[in-house]
């Protein structure tokens, strides 16, 4: 796949990170999920690369690049078999909203921290009654008022959450109450992993990944008034700064998977010979190939408009094109996979070509961060401006 509206050294990037995922590649991901172990080695080097901080600025030890960067190093390390999950969290959500929203102090602690690798954040803003309408959540945070202590004090459920056990800390979505109106606003809490009352059980999923997901109870957890992420008037603000890179990282993952399943696909059908002609060589075989291979080119050029617009400070307009990207990315990815499974015929469901379990794999993309469906909502209102059903 030859990429293109990429400058010199974004293709410099993409191919140094292609190495690195090759050296690497889908066996080492497969050992360490039999394993239920994490792709710590995998992480660390990224990270010593420059690649895991590579959106994050200069001054707090990242590359000072963008998502434009960090959207390159996902998908290249998908498209080698080893997608790391946790970037779309890690440095594109918690690294993008500290940087631009935090603390001095908070940059300070977690930029550097994130960009090396040494410490992982997760985040958390699903709930069990609040998944595709987050205006519903109900996680509160409450200022801890006792003998002089300006802190928090969190409660709540959340639900979902990836990598928990292995984040540092998860960056949760709270809501606090406006003192003048006393209506609810959201806000970010750093909650560290151990914090008395922060209780996790993990979900068992029908999915094979390396990272696993948990639901939450925030039980009376207190927090330091330092918790806070930037000002408690912005939540929303400082929310969608996050959600954007969110979109965006995760049509890059949805890119790398379908490529991957794409490349051992076209693999096999140039030497698979059940007639005359290898099965390549059939239209019936070729062109569903040919498609899926035009569908997530056509996705990577949204997902590059989408982290272009984002980069360069337009955030409304970003908005629209990180949903279009991430939609379209999804349903190629989804597409490319199913296509590569049915290419090889029973070996597409074999352990030994690995291809079945990322059917499950692939759904991720369509349903988190947000739902299709909840994307052709946004795209029905906000750019055709048709009527709400809900
Ligand atoms: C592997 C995985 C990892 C995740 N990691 C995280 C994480 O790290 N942090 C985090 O906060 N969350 C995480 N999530 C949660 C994810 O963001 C939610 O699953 C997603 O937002 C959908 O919410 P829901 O599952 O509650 O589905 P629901 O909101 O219950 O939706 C169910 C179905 O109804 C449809 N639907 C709902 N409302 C409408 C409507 N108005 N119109 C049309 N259709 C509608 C949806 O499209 C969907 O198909 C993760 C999820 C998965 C599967």
């Amino acid at each position: 796949m030859s990429p293109v509206l990429e400058t010199e050294e974004h293709k410099a990037l993409r191919a140094a990170v292609a190495a690195l995922g090759k050296r690497y590649g889908r066996e080492y991901l497969t050992k360490v999920i039999a394993e239920k172990g994490h792709p710590d080695e995998l992480w660390s080097e990224a990270a010593k690369l420059g690649y895991l901080g590579v959106n994050l600025p200069e001054e707090y030890g990242g590359g000072g690049g963008g998502i434009t960067e960090l959207s390159i190093v996902l998908e290249e390390l998908g498209a080698a078999g080893c997608p790391l999950l946790m970037m779309v969290v890690s440095p594109a959500i918690c690294g993008t909203v500290i940087a631009r929203f935090g603390t001095e102090a908070q940059k300070q602690e977690w930029l550097p921290a994130l960009a090396d690798g040494t410490r992982t954040m997760a985040f958390g803003i699903t709930e069990p009654d609040a998944g595709s309408n987050s205006h519903r959540i109900t996680t509160t945070a409450r200022p801890a008022d006792t003998g002089g202590d300006d802190g928090w004090i969190l409660t709540g459920r959340k639900v979902f959450i990836s990598g928990v056990d292995i984040a540092d800390t998860t960056l949760i979505v709270a809501r606090t109450a406006d003192a003048r109106t006393g209506k609810l606003k959201p806000a970010l809490f750093i909650v560290p992993r151990d914090a008395p009352g922060f209780g996790r059980r993990q979900i068992d999923m029908e999915l094979t990944g390396a990272e696993k997901q948990f639901e939450l109870t925030l039980d009376d957890v207190r927090l330091p008034a330092d918790a806070l992420v930037g000002d408690e008037d912005a939540g929303l603000l400082q929310l969608f700064a996050g959600l954007n890179p969110e979109r965006i990282m995760t049509a890059a993952f949805a890119i790398g998977m379908g490529r991957y399943a794409l490349s051992k696909a076209v693999a096999y059908a140039r030497e698979r010979t059940v007639w005359r002609e290898p099965i390549g060589a059939h239209q019936a075989i070729a062109h569903p190939l040919a498609q899926a291979h035009i569908e997530l080119e056509l996705a990577r050029l949204m997902m590059q408009k989408a982290a272009h617009l984002y980069d360069s400070g337009d955030d409304i307009g970003a908005g629209e094109a990180a949903n279009m990207a991430k939609y379209a990315a999804a349903e190629a990815c989804v597409k490319a996979v199913d296509q590569s499974v049915h290419t090889l015929g029973g070996n597409g469901l074999t352990s030994e070509f690995g291809l079945a379990s990322l059917i499950t794999a692939a759904r991720v993309a369509r349903i988190a961060p947000v739902s299709r469906e909840m994307i052709l909502n946004y795209v029905s209102h906000q750019t055709l401006g048709l009527p709400k059903s809900y």
